[in-house]
């Protein structure tokens, strides 16, 4: 059986937000409400929603990056969820973040070696002449020569960028990355390179990541596991082929409907559904199911009661009180 590299228990990531003119009151925005996920080592999983559902803040949760609000994040059998700074770095050594603007994300007064040398500087890793080496190596394992190594940012495409960005996650050896976004503000064209370039960095080096997306397509792709989030939660769970075979939540099935099928005939049968309203706010969701609100099938229940998550066979977890009847 396969080792499980990261399990997530019941995560809360709760954000307070001064409101009113003194800034007496507060509001609290949950972002993250009781997400549960689990990866095995070597696998892929694929977290994918609309921009505001928790997703990223999911990824820099478990990162570390935030402090969770509730809830147990285990990786590799330790529960890292509350331990302090100090105690989280030799952590990171193994689990990696790649983030979504490849240009924000990199200091353009460094050049490239600097900025990909740095993780091995902060880790006090291998001696100054080993550095060097290590930086060439990762230049070349992402594609780039060692005159690339000194340029800057700003003299690199989108792409490019990215694959520094990669090579600098890659950098401390880690065994788990977290991909944030990390197509998404690439062309369609560069999209596929990255993703390639990924895939083939995970079956060399046995990475496992945590893919994070609002394109079920370029996820499809790449996941051997999908997470579907919505407002926080996770409403729907399952082995990549069989969502994209038997999507089971209203929620899912919209995201599906909406990518481009690449020949006319399918395209032109195919009804796309359109969701009503407007995505509601994390500071004061809907009641029950958080969907409710801009579902079709909604019933009483529904605006009641929030509905788990359960398990409908072959691996696959959906919440909503009316799996049988959609
Ligand atoms: Fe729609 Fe109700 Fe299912 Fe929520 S629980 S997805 S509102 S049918």
């Amino acid at each position: 059986m396969m080792e499980t590299m990261l399990e997530v228990k019941n995560l809360n990531k709760y954000f307070t937000k001064k409101v009113g003119f003194f800034g007496g009151k507060q509001q609290v925005v949950k972002a993250v409400d009781n997400v549960n996920l689990k990866i095995k080592k070597g696998e892929t999983l694929g977290l994918v929603g609309e921009s505001g559902c928790g997703k990223t803040t999911t990824g820099r949760t478990i990162a570390r990056i935030y402090d969770p609000t509730a809830g147990n994040i285990i990786f590799r059998g330790q529960d890292i969820a509350k331990l302090s700074q100090k105690e989280i770095k030799p952590i990171r050594k193994c689990m990696q973040m790649i983030f979504q603007d490849p240009y924000a994300s990199l200091n353009p007064r460094m050049t490239i070696s600097e900025i990909i040398r740095t993780p091995l500087d902060v880790h006090n890793l291998y001696t100054k002449e080993e550095r060097k080496e290590k930086v060439k190596e990762l230049l070349n394992i992402v594609g780039f020569n060692s005159e690339h190594g000194n340029r800057y940012p700003h003299e690199l495409s989108g792409g490019q960028r990215q694959r520094v960005g990669i090579a600098r996650a890659l950098a401390v050896e880690p065994e788990f990355i977290i991909c944030d976004e990390p197509i998404s503000a690439l062309d369609v064209s560069i999209q596929a390179q990255i993703i390639n370039t990924l895939e083939d960095l995970k079956n060399t080096l046995n990475l496992t990541y945590l893919f994070i997306a609002h394109d079920l397509s370029m996820v499809k792709h790449i996941s051997d596991n999908i997470g579907v989030m919505y407002l926080g939660n996770i409403v729907e769970t399952a082995g990549s082929d069989e969502l994209y075979k038997n999507p089971v939540h209203p929620y899912t099935q919209t995201l599906l409907s909406a990518i481009p099928l690449p020949d006319p005939r399918k395209a032109k049968e195919r009804k796309r559904i359109m969701l009503e309203g407007e995505v509601p706010s994390p500071i004061n969701p809907p009641t029950g199911c958080k969907f409710h609100t801009r579902c079709k099938y909604a019933e009483k229940v529904c605006s009641e009661i929030a509905p788990e998550l359960k398990d409908c066979g072959n691996n696959h977890r959906v919440a909503c009180h009316l799996i049988n009847k959609i």
